[in-house]
């Protein structure tokens, strides 16, 4: 399996603005932000996508959510609310294959997706 652009991140061979890290999960600062605050969210160990991983690893699953929980603090928007999403597959707009979290926020969000009129 070749390496995906985040494996290159966590290996510090692509440059990213890295907001938080732990042993096992990386966060840095989404290259193109869609909210105030657009941190993602990343598992070092890789996985297709949220499905996967919490299937194969539901402790590290964890760790991507207390990460991200992390990151709201010290973004400033913990107390706020924010928004952690898994895109999963095409439809959704996933376009790099080792899950990871959207963290948004910063500001209100309003809904994502409507049904279809
Ligand atoms: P997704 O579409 O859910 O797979 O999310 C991939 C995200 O990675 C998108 O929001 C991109 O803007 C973001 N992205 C792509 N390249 C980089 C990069 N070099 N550094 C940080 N974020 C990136």
């Amino acid at each position: 399996m070749s390496d995906t652009l985040f494996e290159r991140i966590i290996n510090r061979e692509v440059p990213a603005d890295i907001v938080h890290e732990t042993d096992t999960t990386i966060a840095f600062r989404d290259i193109n932000p869609r909210a105030t605050t657009h941190v993602l969210v990343v598992p070092k160990t890789r996985y297709r996508n949220v499905a996967e991983l919490a299937a194969a690893d539901p402790g590290l699953l964890a760790d991507v959510v207390n990460t991200a929980a992390r990151v709201a603090e010290l973004e400033g928007v913990a107390d706020a609310g924010y928004r952690l999403t898994f895109n999963t597959g095409e439809d959704a707009g996933q376009t790099v294959f080792h899950v990871h979290g959207h963290l948004l926020g910063g500001s209100p969000l309003g809904p994502e997706a409507r049904p279809p009129k």
